[in-house]
């Protein structure tokens, strides 16, 4: 590849690692700016709140249930209350009748008893899910703690790899000033096909890019210089000695 005399690789090579720099850059910043950095813990806080959510539904469920019951216990007390009276006002002498209103009483009474040991029963129970209740909304509490926390290093993050690509885009602008019109053309023709890696140093006598053994001759005509660019037999990426 002819160009000018002593082509100056090396400022091309500074030129193509600033801008991979800056690519690699912007490409972190894309993923610390997407919404999945935090996705997880986001969804960790969500179903934390909705276990406390079902448990405070579920203590809801049996408070109302208990005042339906004690509402209940109540209409059979006042019922008993009206049975007993009529049972010993004498009025009733029918040995059937009699028997007949012990029997309601002995119902009532049997169906009151069986209210209150429902609601004894749902009061312990209350008192166990009030417990959960406390501890699931605790857990969802320090989630939300460390979400917070998490976005806000997230944040962070974003601001200084943002900061950093304006630097490096500082840095690919001044090289771009001072990189004669050939190079410029070199790396343009050549970057998309080489991945943006068109040059490289020379390494232990390989190419710094595919490691590949330099032959001799071209080894000689790198150190000359003078004779345009060198390119890499194997993967064909400039070839520079790096002073
Ligand atoms: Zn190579």
């Amino acid at each position: 590849m002819m160009m000018g005399k002593n082509p100056d690789l090396s400022l091309l090579y500074r030129y193509q690692e600033a801008r991979r720099r800056l690519m690699a850059c912007e490409d972190e910043l894309a993923v610390w700016k997407g919404e999945r950095v935090l996705a997880d813990l986001k969804s960790q806080v969500q179903t934390a709140r909705q276990a406390a959510e079902r448990i405070q539904t579920e203590c809801k469920r049996l408070n109302m249930e208990n005042r339906r019951l004690e509402g209940e216990c109540q209409d059979y007390e006042a019922q008993l209350r009206d049975l007993e009276t009529t049972l010993y006002s004498g009025k009733i002498t029918v040995p059937k009748e009699l028997e007949q209103l012990q029997r309601r009483i002995g119902e009532y009474q049997t169906a009151k008893a069986e209210r209150e040991e429902k609601i004894l029963n749902q009061l312990y129970l209350l008192e166990t899910k009030e417990q959960e209740l406390a501890q699931a909304q605790k857990q969802a509490a320090a989630l939300q703690n460390k979400l917070t926390a998490a976005a806000e290093e997230v944040a962070q993050r974003v601001a200084s790899l943002a900061e950093r690509c304006v630097e490096l885009q500082e840095e690919v602008e001044a090289l771009d000033r001072d990189l004669p019109e050939d190079l410029k053309g070199f790396y343009q023709r050549s970057a998309k096909a080489l991945k943006g890696v068109v040059v490289v140093p020379i390494k232990d006598k390989t190419c710094g890019f595919c490691h590949m053994i330099i032959p001799p001759a071209v080894l000689e005509k790198v150190k000359k210089g003078g004779s345009g660019v060198m390119l890499c037999e194997n993967c064909g990426r400039g070839l520079f000695e790096q002073k």
